[in-house]
């Protein structure tokens, strides 16, 4: 069997060249042109223009197909369940419920992780900074960060090496994530200040519970601690639910 090699760039569609990196042109129909042969394609002539008032941009067909994998991720539903498992190392926080049913903030400790998997010797004091998303359920909060994440590494052909939000497809409108989590940005990780991305539960959500806890729901509540049995959790009870209203997931989803 040949190894599979990853295709660096089509052949050239005017001289059909293979022997050197071809550029997509997104404004015509994705066709492939080596460097002599763009510019003398009728649409990249000197002064043409394309829709947006602009020349026709050389793209990296690597980077362009590593975007499309973020926007519209093409994957088995077995593997976006995989991702959503190793994405739960991420939980910074979240909201749960104790044995008598009051509410509970979780504390998975990745904050402290983060800073300290990161710390080395020759640093001091650190100051971590904090950017928060928060919008509506289906806003593409989690698409924004993954794609400041992975932007660092967009040609590398496996994909970001970093941890990085699971995006879904446009179709799927149930929030991905259920609490919040915590993202390091890598061009600053070993930095005096480090950016930290947290990536928060849509809002308007509802009572419904995020894809990500159903998957762990089936047989226990969520966040028992059987559930979560392979991360440490700190159980801190939320004093100020205390009414029917404050008790319920969406309020504290909001509050937070
Ligand atoms: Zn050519
Ligand atoms: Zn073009």
């Amino acid at each position: 069997m040949d190894e599979f090699v990853f295709p660096r760039s089509l052949p050239c569609q005017t001289c059909a060249t293979v022997a050197e990196t071809t550029f997509t042109c997104i404004q015509c129909n994705n066709l492939a042109f080596c460097d002599a042969c763009w510019s003398k394609w009728i649409l990249h002539i000197p002064g043409a223009v394309g829709w947006n008032g602009k020349p026709h941009e050389k793209a990296d067909p690597r980077v362009v197909d590593r975007l499309r994998q973020i926007l519209e991720p093409t994957r088995t539903e077995q593997e976006h369940e995989a991702e959503l498992l190793e994405d739960q190392d991420t939980t910074w926080f979240g909201y749960g419920r104790d044995a008598s049913n009051h509410p509970q903030l979780y504390d998975y400790g990745r904050f402290a992780a983060i800073v300290a998997e990161t710390q080395t010797e020759q640093m001091g004091e650190r100051y971590p900074q904090l950017a928060s998303f928060i919008g509506e359920t289906g806003a593409g909060k989690s698409t924004l960060i993954k794609l400041l994440i992975d932007r660092q590494d967009l040609a590398s052909p496996q994909g970001s090496k970093y941890y990085s939000p699971v995006t879904s497809s446009n179709q799927d409108r149930i929030s991905t994530t259920g609490d919040v989590h915590l993202y390091a940005d890598p061009s600053t990780l070993y930095a005096t200040s480090p950016l930290l991305f947290v990536d928060c539960e849509g809002l308007s959500g509802g009572e419904a519970a995020p894809k990500q806890l159903r998957q762990t729901q089936d047989s226990q509540s969520s966040h028992s601690t059987a559930n979560y049995s392979r991360r440490y959790a700190t159980p801190r009870k939320i004093e100020w639910a205390q009414t029917p209203q404050t008790q319920r997931r969406e309020f504290a989803v909001g509050q937070l």
